[in-house]
């Protein structure tokens, strides 16, 4: 299998540390981007010493300069872009009344400005390529929303369509740029510390404690996507623990 470049936000923990520690196992050449250097350099570190190949830089998704910066360093380091994951995100849920609107304004830079500043940073290298790969990361929550949730799914849902619109803009151009969503539920990470609402955080909590899996179980899925012949584009996933209701 032809190696690839595969750049990952959020790539210091969770899912992103997951895929990024996988598709290094598969010889493909990583670069990581989040804000934490100190994870950063030790997730690396983890896949140098089991013999594959890495690099980061310390990367807000929110800031567009950051994103090229990412963009910049995957192709001075390995020549190309190959695969583009948009995974940073944070999910500070909470209702309405308590208009949390700092919380609201950081999920839609870093959930929903910060993949369309991955757009804006891999495309024109993926189209002039004429290959490449985006896997934006959505979730159940994309899909359906419950109280509390409405910021956290608007975000997911607005994943879903910018996905949507890509894959078709890309496949009419036939540039052989692929368009990958994965729309997670309950995955055991570090997500819910980013809900500052003590209530909502102790039930999202507790509730994650009795279902989650292992973020493994996502990276898996995505090196499926990525391992598809490149005439062939899987476009969506929904992967839940197999006892999760909604
Ligand atoms: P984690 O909290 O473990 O990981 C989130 C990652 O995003 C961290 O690496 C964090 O790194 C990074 N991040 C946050 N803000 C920024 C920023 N401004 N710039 C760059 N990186 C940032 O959670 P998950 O692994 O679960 O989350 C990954 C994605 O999966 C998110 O988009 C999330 O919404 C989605 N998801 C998760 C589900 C779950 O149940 N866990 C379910 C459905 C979707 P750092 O702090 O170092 O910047």
């Amino acid at each position: 299998m032809t190696k690839k470049v595969i750049v990952i936000t959020g790539a210091s923990s969770g899912i992103g540390e997951a895929t990024a520690k996988r598709l290094a196992s598969e010889g493909n050449q990583l670069v990581l981007g989040a804000r934490r250097a100190e994870k950063l350099q030790a997730i690396v570190q983890d896949i140098q010493a089991a013999g594959g190949e890495a690099t980061y830089i310390v990367t807000d998704v929110a800031k567009l300069a950051d994103v090229q910066a990412l963009a910049d360093h995957a192709i001075k380091t390995y020549g190309r872009l190959d695969v583009w994951m948009n995974n940073a995100g944070l999910m500070p849920q909470s209702q309405f009344i308590q208009g949390k609107i700092d919380d609201w304004n950081r999920m839609i830079d870093v959930n929903l400005r910060g993949v369309l500043n991955g757009i804006k940073a891999a495309l024109p290298t993926m189209r002039a390529q004429k290959s490449g790969q985006f896997i934006n990361i959505s979730s159940v929550a994309g899909h359906a929303t419950h109280s509390g949730g409405g910021v956290y799914s608007a975000t997911k849902a607005g994943v879903l369509m910018i996905s949507e619109a890509l894959r078709a803009e890309e496949a009419a151009a036939e540039s052989n740029v692929r368009v990958t969503v994965v729309s997670p539920g309950a995955i055991a990470t570090e997500l819910t510390d980013s809900i500052t609402d003590a209530a909502t955080k102790a039930g999202t909590e507790k509730f994650y404690n009795a279902f989650a899996i292992a973020p493994e179980r996502v990276a898996d899925t995505i090196a499926f996507a990525v391992n598809q012949a490149p005439d062939t584009a899987i476009n969506e996933f929904v992967i839940r623990p197999s006892k999760q209701v909604m």
